[in-house]
């Protein structure tokens, strides 16, 4: 037999009983004090506790009775363990409800609001019942400052700035973006290429070559002294942009306005302007220059062509405000006119297409001018 089956077989009848009641009695002071204090551990002596009382009476039981009453043991460690924990729990349970409420400041705080009181230090306020504190500044913005102050303690903190491309309107920070170039700002770079400036704070947003340039930027730049020498072949590229977006025949007369025309005649003559180009000289050519082209093989074909273009838009206009006597329309009320827009598609026999216009007729001659904008 060993030590504890051999102590349990020595117990009597009321001591079995005494020593159960003294698991009850610690496993119940375990939930109680648990319950009042803080050490809730404690109460983990309660199952520990009713484990044991339910052991002391199957050591009763199977020892000191003898009998082997098989699964029937389980029944008599429940019983028995549960005589011990519930109402040890519930002596627990009674302990914390009945637990003095002790309110802290906070909690009548939270209920009955602060009781502010200023403090040695400006703006702050602190409660005399929980000691919690309060900043309330008076804040304002000082003109030209991103920032408020505080009139009384001088407290300051940032505001986002007002900006206004790169710079902030009120306190003239500046960033590196939001930059803006629509002025036409820029300066010569040492390569000869242009600094595109920003308006506002004067800064090189980008280089560029002359040419890729907005028009406002070439026209200025044409007339400063370090591009003169290149004009010409600034010129000859220009023309051959013709037919992109980064090209306009004003900006081409302007720079065609500056060279004489004898280097025009030379650029020509070395290759300097064909093929595309031809075209957009022409289109550009004063009359002057125009008949000048028309004598030079290199380009008599598009001249010739821009020259009945010319002559034709002029014929065009002469009808348009004269008869052929040369005295001005006079025109009628507007009625409709049957116009023939040509043959339908690429086949000159195919059937015409018509259309009705609005038009006024000239009581003199005939002529019937056509409003412009719609189709009737
Ligand atoms: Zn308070
Ligand atoms: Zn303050
Ligand atoms: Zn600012
Ligand atoms: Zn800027
Ligand atoms: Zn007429």
């Amino acid at each position: 037999m060993n030590p504890i089956t051999e102590f349990l077989a020595g117990l009597t009848l009321t001591q079995y009983i005494l020593l159960y009641l003294g698991c009850f009695a610690l496993a119940a002071a375990g939930a109680w004090i648990g319950g009042r204090t803080k050490a809730k551990v404690l109460k983990a002596l309660v199952p520990v506790f009713a484990l044991l009382g339910g052991m002391l009476a199957i050591g009763y039981v199977t020892i000191n009775m003898g009998k082997d009453v098989g699964l029937g043991i389980l029944a008599v460690w429940a019983v028995f363990s549960g005589i011990v924990i519930f109402p040890a729990l519930w002596l627990g349970g009674k302990a914390e409800n009945g637990k003095p409420r002790e309110r802290s400041g906070g909690e009548i705080c939270a209920r009955d609001g602060h009781e502010w009181r200023t403090t040695e230090y400006a703006c702050t306020m602190k409660c005399a019942r929980c000691g919690k504190t309060k900043v309330k500044h008076v804040l304002e913005t000082p003109d030209g400052k991103c920032e408020r102050r505080c009139a009384f303690c001088g407290y300051t903190e940032a505001i986002p700035h007002a900006w206004n491309g790169c710079r902030c309107s009120r306190c003239g920070e500046r960033r590196d973006t939001g930059h803006s170039t629509v002025g036409g700002r820029f300066s010569v770079t040492e390569d000869g290429k242009i600094a595109l400036l920003c308006d506002v704070c004067g800064e090189t947003v980008e280089t560029k070559q002359l040419l890729d340039c907005p028009k406002k930027v070439i026209l200025a730049a044409i007339e400063t002294p370090e591009f003169q020498k290149d004009l010409p072949a600034l010129f000859c590229g220009y023309l051959g942009r013709r037919g992109t977006e980064a090209y306009s025949r004003g900006t081409a007369r302007a720079l065609l306005a500056r060279i004489p025309e004898d280097r025009i005649a030379e650029l020509i003559r070395a290759g300097g302007i064909g093929g595309q180009s031809v075209w957009a000289l022409a289109e550009i050519a004063d009359d002057a220059l125009l008949a000048r082209l028309c004598r030079m093989e290199e380009t008599a074909y598009a001249a010739e062509s821009e020259q009945r273009k010319r002559e034709n838009a002029k014929k065009e206009k002469e009808a348009r405000e004269h008869c052929p006597d040369g005295t001005p329309h006079e025109f009628g009320e507007e009625s409709v006119g049957h116009v023939d827009r040509g043959p339908r598609g690429d086949d000159d026999l195919a059937a015409h297409e018509y259309a009705d216009r609005v038009c006024r007729v000239c009581r003199k001659c005939g002529y019937k001018l056509y409003r412009k904008d719609a189709d009737k």
